[in-house]
Parts: structure tokens; sequence; C-alpha cells
């Protein structure tokens, strides 16, 4: 007898509800802000990816709501058929400026631009070497391609260069690691992973999901900070959904990697075109950050702040040098606890264990914004000496 739906739904619930890691996401109830309210109460939200508060920014709405009035509420088809607006174009060449690349290529999420960029580019016979903390659209996008694929422990050079003398092709060899790690807040090495990659004649792909907006001259991003923007052996993709504000991927480089993508990328060929709304809004988002300096400012005295605090009432915050600021707890049930705990004296910060991240390393993830003011922050430092006081995290 075949299973049923309900079997299937029932059984692999229950399985996830034992090993504990069923989710059930918190729901807020108004828009997302760094102060906001959360399940029904007022929080200040460490939440979020909305490092310059663009989610909810006036002149992102303003611009938003101009292109939805001038050019409707959907594209109509996808980018090949009838879906590429001029706005599509006009944010394409607007992007590639921004990031000083040859060329750049807007598609729906950052998700599908992993997919869609790796999918179109590599072939059987390529070689790709991923860092082992890459993100899961990485993964799923490397899933999909017949190149040979092999793992680089994170952000280690000498065992990504040891991985490109043990395998040579005569094909593309790319070298794949995120810009900024969404759950350490570190970096990527690149100016020592593109010198090991150049050495082997290797291309180097940055998916700077939350290095942009956050890393270089406004927000220009982690390729950008270490000096390869111009580069044509750089390939740069990202998110728009993240710092921007809104939702959209991207990927810019070498001039003619647009034109591939056009007519390889899979997504970009079988998805409907982004709404109007969001490509006002993210072409609001890239003049309002070059426009008003303080939005940078701001989101970098805001993470040094908190930081510093944080290492001052005694708490690990594990090396990060971005506005993603983990506090280590160690055990899933001690960093569910502490952020229940937080919850409870209006701060919203997410707990994360295994499989988001290595067994042993537990930790609440608190992301910065320029949004917080001082009061914010000091809200949630106190809180957070409270519950690191009451679960024995720091001394009393
Ligand atoms: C968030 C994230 C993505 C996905 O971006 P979306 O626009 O939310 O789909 C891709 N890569 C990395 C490294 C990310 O952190």
């Amino acid at each position: 007898m075949s299973t049923s739906l309900s079997e299937r739904l029932n059984a692999e619930l229950s399985s996830l509800r034992e090993s504990g890691l069923l989710i059930s996401p918190r729901v807020l109830d108004a828009a997302n802000r760094a102060r906001t309210r959360v399940d029904g109460r007022e929080v200040v939200n460490l939440a979020s990816n909305n490092y310059l508060g663009f989610a909810d920014h006036p002149a992102l709405k303003a611009r938003a709501a101009e292109y939805l009035e001038k050019w409707g509420v959907g594209a109509g088809a996808v980018r090949t058929i009838a879906g590429t607006l001029r706005i599509h174009e006009e944010l394409e060449e607007q992007i590639a400026a921004f990031k000083h690349t040859g060329s750049a290529l807007v598609l729906h999420s950052g998700f599908t631009t992993n997919q869609g960029v790796l999918g179109a580019l590599l072939r059987e016979g390529d070689l790709v070497i991923s860092d082992e903390l890459n993100h899961a659209s990485i993964i799923d996008g490397l899933r999909l391609t017949k190149a040979t694929k092999k793992v680089y422990r994170h952000a280690d050079a000498a065992d990504l260069e040891r991985l490109l003398q043990e395998h040579d092709t005569d094909g593309l060899k790319l070298v794949v690691t995120d810009g900024v790690f969404s759950m350490d807040g570190d970096l990527a090495p690149l100016d020592a992973l593109v010198a090991v990659a150049r050495k082997h004649g290797a291309v180097t792909y940055v998916d700077d999901a939350h290095g942009s907006g956050v890393m270089g001259e406004s927000g220009r991003g982690t390729v950008h900070h270490f000096g390869f923007e111009y580069a044509d052996d750089v390939i740069q993709v990202g998110t728009l959904s993240k710092a921007w504000g809104g939702v959209g991927g991207y990927a810019a480089g070498h001039a003619n990697l647009r034109q591939l993508l056009i007519n390889r990328a899979r997504p970009y060929l079988f998805s409907t075109a982004q709404a109007p709304a969001t490509v006002g809004a993210l072409a609001a988002a890239l003049e309002e950050v070059q426009r008003d300096p303080t939005l940078m400012e701001r989101l970098w005295d805001n993470t040094r702040y908190f930081k510093a605090e944080l290492a001052r009432l005694g708490f690990d915050t594990m090396g990060s040098v971005t506005p993603i600021t983990p506090v280590l707890f160690g055990e899933p049930a001690a960093a569910f606890e502490a952020s229940r705990r937080l919850f409870e004296q209006g701060v919203f910060a997410v707990g994360l264990g295994f499989p988001t991240v290595p067994r042993g390393s537990a930790r609440i993830r608190n992301i910065v914004t320029a949004e917080h003011t001082r009061d914010d922050l000091d809200h949630a430092l106190q809180a957070y000496q409270t519950v690191g006081r009451s679960l024995g995290v720091t001394a009393a």
C-alpha cells in the first residue's frame, strides 16, 4: 500500500519535533524596523537583515509608489519574452556602475541568483571549490551542475591551494565563497583567496549577500573593500533583499557575463520578472546610500559600540567583524532559552543551533542596523546583562 499524504506529513513533522528542529516563526505585527511589534510585543529588533533601515524607508517607499503607479503591479512576462521593462535595464546599469563592473543582471532573489549563475556557468569537466560554510543557495546551485566539486576548510587559503594543486582541469576553475559569512560575521580573506585562485588560473565567485550595503565605500561590497571590483576574474553575486531593503538578486562582473546569463540562467528564462514597485525601491536604495553617508556611519558606529559593550559584559562575540554579531552560548538549549528571556525583556534576537551552525557553537545572532538608536542598543545590552547573569553565562 502506498503512503498517504497525511502519513507522510505526520511522520515528517513528528521527526522534526522529536529532534527539536521544528520551526514556527515569530510574526511581526508591524513593518520591519529597529523597533517593531512581534507577536504582540514591542521589541528592539536585532533579528533582521535590514542593515540600512531601507525595508521601511520613506525614499524607497515613495519611488516604489511612483513605479507602481506608472508601470503597474506586475512585469507581465518573463524577461526574455515581454517582461523586460525599461526600469529593469536601468536598475542593471545602475548596479554595474555602483559595483564598478562591466555588466550586471538582476534576478528574483539571492537564492535563485546562485542557482541561475552557477547553473549557467559551470559544465562537466569544470572544477569548483567551495568554502565549507557557504550559504545553502550556493550548495543547491552547485547541485545543479556537473562540475567536479570540492570543499575547502572555512576561509583557509592554504587548504584551497592544496585542492587546486591536487585537482587540475582544462575546464573552468571556480573558487566560491561568501563575502561576509552569515552565521559568524567574519569576512572571507579575499586578498589571499584571489591570489591563490589567480596563481592556478581560477576565477573567484563571491556571494556578497551580507556584504553589499555593509562593506566598502557606500556599501559597494566586500569585493570593493578588497580592491577587486574592476577584475574580470572576479564575479560578484548578492541579494537585493537584505541591506537594499527590497527583494531580488544580482550578478555583476565581466562585460559578457550578463549576456550569457540572459541566455542560460534558468530562473531568468523561466520565472516572471521583478515587480515594478520592487525595482523602484531598489533604484532609490542605491541612490540613497550614496546621497546620505550617515547611513553607513551609523551602521558602523552602532556595530562597534554593540560589540564592545557585549565584550565588556563578558560575552563571546566569536571574533565577528561586521554588523552580524553572534553571542556564543554553546548548547542549543541555552541559546534558545536566552532568546526566549531576551524576548520577554523586549529584545528580538534569534537563537541558532545545529544544523544551522556547528555542534557546540549554538548562539544568538544579532544584526545591528543603521536605524538602531543608542537607546535601542542600551536597552538590548541591559537585557543581555540580565539574561547572561541569570543563565550563568557571564559573571554575576
Ligand atoms: C540571504 C542569502 C542569500 C539569499 O538571498 P535572498 O535574496 O534572500 O534569496 C544568498 N546567499 C547568501 C550568502 C545569503 O546570506
